[in-house]
C-alpha cells in the first residue's frame, strides 16, 4: 500500500497545509529545507549518536512470556518507556532541535497539553543551551503541576494561554501567534504527526527509528523482520506512525491503531476520532476531526491526557480510510484494567496511553504462532495519581 506523502503533503485525501498567510514563509522555509537537512550524513550521525548516548537507544524488544501465555500469541514489547524522559516523544524533539540549529534558529517554542511534549522540548533545549518557551492552557497548568515544574527546573518559560477553554487548542493558537511574530529567529517544535505539511511527515521520520529497530531486533530473535501484528495507541499518532513506518509496504503485517473511547463512544465523553470524527481542518491539516454539525471542534475526553485530542494525524486518517490499519477503541476502564494486568504479569507499569494499546489484545484473536509487537510508548510514573484515584488494584 502506498502510504507515502505526496509533494503537497497529502496522504490520500488527508494532510496539506491549511495555514494563515502570515505563517506561509515559516512553513515554506521548513518544507524547502527539511529533507535535505535531515538526510545529510553529518545530521544523521549526530542524531543517531544522541539517540544512542542520550536517549538510550536502541530500546529493547522484550518477549513478554506471561502476557504471551495469557493471549495465546508470541508478544513482544517495544520498550519506548525506557527512553530518557520516559516516552517516545524525545526521539522527535532531538531531531527537531538539531534541525532548528541547522536553520540558524536561536529560540524554540512549543505547545503542550498534558505537559509531556513540553518536558521533552525543555529537555533538548537544556541539552543544547537554547531558549525555550512552552505555551500551555491555564487550566492544564493547574491540572499538570508536576510537569510545569519539570519544565521550569529544566530552564523553560511556561506561558499560560488564557483565552477560550484555556487548554491545548488555545495554547496552540498562542504558539502560532508567537511564531508569526518571530519568524526569523524561532523554530516551533510540534509534538506529534499533526500540523501543516511538512510536520506530520517530518515527525514520523524522526519516530521511524522505532520500526527500524523492531525489524532488526525481530530478525535476530525470530529469523524474520516481519511481525504479524504491530499495535500502538493513537493520540495525535506519533508513536504509532513510528512503529508502523517501516512496515507500510509489507501488507502481511497487520497494523493496529488504538484510540481512547473515554467513558464510551456513545457517552459524549470520548476521544475516538475514527468512530466519531468527520473530515475537517484542524491545526493546519485536513484530517478526521470530532466536530459539531456546523464544524465546531468537540471537546474530547479520555482518562489519559496524551490521547485527549479531537483529531488524528492525517496519515492515520488515510490508514483508516484505506483500510491499511485496523482501528480499535478502548474505554478508560478497559485501559486501566490492562495497565494493572501488565504490571502484574510483567512487572512493568505502563503509561495510561500505552495501556490502551494493551487493552486491544482482549479484542483480538490470535494464532499461537502469531508474532505480535505492542509499542509500549511510555512509563506509568507520571500517571501514578490517576492509578491511585481509580483505585481498583
Ligand atoms: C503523548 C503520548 C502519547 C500520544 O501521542 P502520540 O503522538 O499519539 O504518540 C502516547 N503515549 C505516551 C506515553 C505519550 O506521552
Amino acid at each position: 500500500m502506498n502510504v507515502k506523502v505526496d509533494k503537497n503533503g497529502y496522504y490520500g485525501n488527508f494532510g496539506g497545509a491549511y495555514i494563515p498567510e502570515m505563517l506561509y514563509p515559516n512553513i515554506e522555509e521548513l518544507r524547502e529545507n527539511y529533507e535535505q537537512i535531515t538526510e545529510d550524513a553529518v545530521f544523521q550521525k549526530q542524531f543517531q549518536q544522541l539517540l544512542k548516548d542520550y536517549v538510550g537507544r536502541p530500546t529493547p524488544l522484550y518477549h513478554a512470556e506471561r502476557l504471551s501465555d495469557k493471549y495465546g500469541a508470541k508478544i513482544y514489547l517495544k520498550r519506548e518507556d525506557l527512553c530518557h524522559t520516559g516516552a517516545h516523544k524525545v526521539n522527535n524533539t532531538i531531531g527537531q532541535i538539531l534541525l532548528a540549529q541547522r536553520l540558524g534558529k536561536k529560540k524554540i517554542i512549543a505547545e503542550t497539553g498534558a505537559g509531556q511534549h513540553g518536558v521533552a522540548t525543555a529537555t533538548v533545549c537544556a541539552l543544547m543551551g537554547v531558549e525555550c518557551i512552552v505555551y500551555m492552557g491555564e487550566i492544564d497548568m493547574a491540572r499538570q503541576k508536576p510537569n510545569v515544574e519539570r519544565m521550569r527546573i529544566l530552564g523553560a518559560e511556561v506561558r499560560p494561554a488564557k483565552s477560550g477553554s484555556k487548554t491545548l487548542k488555545d495554547a496552540t493558537n498562542e504558539a502560532m501567534r508567537h511564531w508569526i511574530n518571530n519568524p526569523s529567529d524561532t523554530h516551533y517544535i510540534i509534538g506529534s504527526v499533526v500540523g501543516p505539511h511538512p510536520y506530520p511527515e517530518m515527525v514520523a521520520r524522526f519516530q521511524s527509528v522505532i520500526s527500524a529497530e523492531i525489524r532488526k531486533q525481530l530478525l535476530e530473535k525470530e529469523g524474520t523482520e516481519l511481525p504479524d501484528y504491530v499495535i500502538a495507541c493513537v493520540g495525535g499518532g506519533s508513536n504509532a506512525a513510528g512503529a508502523f513506518y517501516n512496515f507500510y509496504e509489507d501488507n502481511d503485517v497487520n497494523l493496529v491503531a488504538v484510540e481512547a473511547a473515554g467513558l464510551g463512544n456513545d457517552s459524549g465523553e470520548s476521544a475516538a476520532t475514527t468512530v466519531l470524527g468527520k473530515p475537517g481542518v484542524l491545526h493546519g491539516s485536513k484530517t478526521l476531526l470530532m466536530q459539531t454539525e456546523d464544524g465546531q471542534v468537540v471537546e474530547p475526553y479520555s482518562i489519559s491526557a496524551g490521547l485527549d485530542y479531537p483529531g488524528i494525524g492525517p496519515v492515520h486518517a488515510h490508514l483508516f480510510e484505506s483500510g491499511r490499519a485496523q482501528f480499535h477503541s478502548v474505554t478508560d476502564e478497559e485501559a486501566m484494567v490492562a495497565g494493572v494486568e501488565l504490571s502484574r504479569l510483567e512487572g512493568i507499569i505502563p503509561a495510561i496511553e500505552s495501556a490502551h494499546a494493551f487493552a486491544a489484545l482482549e479484542k483480538m484473536e490470535f494464532k499461537p504462532s502469531d508474532v505480535v509487537v505492542v509499542n509500549l510508548s511510555g512509563r506509568g510514573d507520571k500517571d501514578l495519581e490517576t492509578y491511585i484515584k481509580w483505585g481498583k488494584y
